[in-house]
């Protein structure tokens, strides 16, 4: 098999079906991911939503019979709304991040690297594929830096020449022998933005993120939001795009390659009020299509919450005060505490102190209290 003019066929094959960036690389293990993140696990910087074997995420051998090469790829996605609903006050707005928009780029990734698997297979006999976007075993960004896909720039994302890091990546291991592509050299030089302009100092060093610090994670997370975080939060309702947009190399960068990829204004910069009390159905029916809805919506009310808390929006204090009054859930009645705290006014101080006598949850009674305080 003369398997350097598959390679050109398969980079052909790749381009045509809206692929737009293709690279190669062995499967040999990661050796200098493996030491990174056993370092990032003894400090606690991961975020605990990575696949757990170390081993798994750095040996190839370890998931694939005889992996001889890996396959990345990486699809560029929008980065600029069109016609994006402004808030105002009365009408308040959160944002999900732009990795967030459109049909869930698992799916969108996925579909091609499966089409890319059954080309090469009509190609091959015996290929054999595992494919994979960020939900499996290997580290994408590794295997993408490896594969000479982009830089590992100093935000921790991958950037491309072409594309900046607004790429979603996905790869597959295979057991054909493809040639390597060269690593890029890494350009980002003396340019320190995206440490500088981070919220919460999650990028304690060039390429080393706490997640542990960083809001993109913290939107995902389930509990009440720890206190230093929730002045940070803003309006985001499901990550974070600070340390990207910031970015020189993303400067003018916005392609519109996959109409998949489009976003719903209404759905990627929601009003915030009626998301406190959306039913799971209407949940699901909604937002159930895009990757920032996987953890349920209890995330995203949470910051909903927290959003109007930020905006200090007088016209939400009653739906606030029903949350704080009716939610089942106390993480959403704790926060909606915080918020009628943060909001402030007559209103919110009645219904807090009405809730402080009636409340029996002691993380409620807690964040009560800190309402009270924010409204002296
Ligand atoms: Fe900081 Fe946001 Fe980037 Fe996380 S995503 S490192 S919080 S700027
Ligand atoms: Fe690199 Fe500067 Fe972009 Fe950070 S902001 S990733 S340092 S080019």
């Amino acid at each position: 098999m003369n398997y350097e003019a598959l390679k050109d066929e398969v980079i052909a094959y790749s381009k045509k079906i809206g692929i737009d960036k293709i690279g190669f690389t062995s499967g040999d293990p990661f050796i200098e991911m493996k030491n990174r993140l056993i370092r990032q696990e003894e400090l606690g910087y991961q975020s605990g939503f990575e696949h757990k074997n170390i081993e798994e995420r750095t040996h190839p051998e370890l998931i694939f019979d005889e992996p001889r090469s890996i396959i990345a790829i990486a699809l560029a996605y929008p980065s600029k709304m069109k016609d994006a609903p402004r808030g105002e006050r009365g009408a308040r707005r959160g944002i999900f991040c732009k990795a967030s928009w459109g049909v869930d780029y698992h799916v969108l990734v996925r579909e091609k690297l499966e089409q890319l698997a059954s080309f090469i297979d009509s190609k091959a006999d015996h290929a054999r594929f595992k494919l994979m976007v960020d939900t499996g075993e290997l580290v994408d960004r590794a295997v993408a830096e490896r594969a000479g896909i982009g830089w590992s720039g100093k935000n921790c994302s991958i950037i491309t020449p072409e594309f900046g890091s607004y790429v979603y990546l996905g790869e597959m291991i295979t057991n054909l022998p493809f040639a390597p592509d060269e690593p890029m050299q890494d350009q980002c030089g003396e340019c320190t933005k995206c440490l500088d302009a981070c919220p919460t100092g999650a990028l304690v060093q060039p390429g080393q993120l706490d997640a542990q610090r960083c809001i993109a994670f913290l939107t995902q997370t389930k509990g009440v939001l720890p206190d230093e975080f929730r002045d940070k939060i803003g309006n985001r309702l499901y990550g974070c795009d600070t340390c990207q947009t910031i970015c020189p190399k993303n400067k003018g960068v916005d392609f519109h390659l996959n109409p998949d990829m489009e976003p719903d204004p209404q759905i990627a910069k929601p009003l915030l009020q009626p998301l406190l009390d959306i039913s799971n159905r209407e949940f699901k029916e909604k937002y159930g299509e895009v990757s920032g809805s996987w953890r349920g919506k209890k995330p995203i009310q949470r910051n909903a919450i927290l959003a109007l808390g930020h905006f200090k929006e007088r016209s939400a204090v009653s739906d606030l005060i029903k949350v704080l009054n009716e939610d089942v859930r106390p993480e959403i009645r704790g926060t909606a505490a915080w918020s009628l705290g943060k909001i402030g006014g007559e209103q919110a101080k009645e219904a807090l102190i009405r809730a402080q006598a009636r409340e029996s949850d002691s993380l409620v009674l807690e964040e009560i209290d800190k309402g009270l305080q924010l409204l002296e």
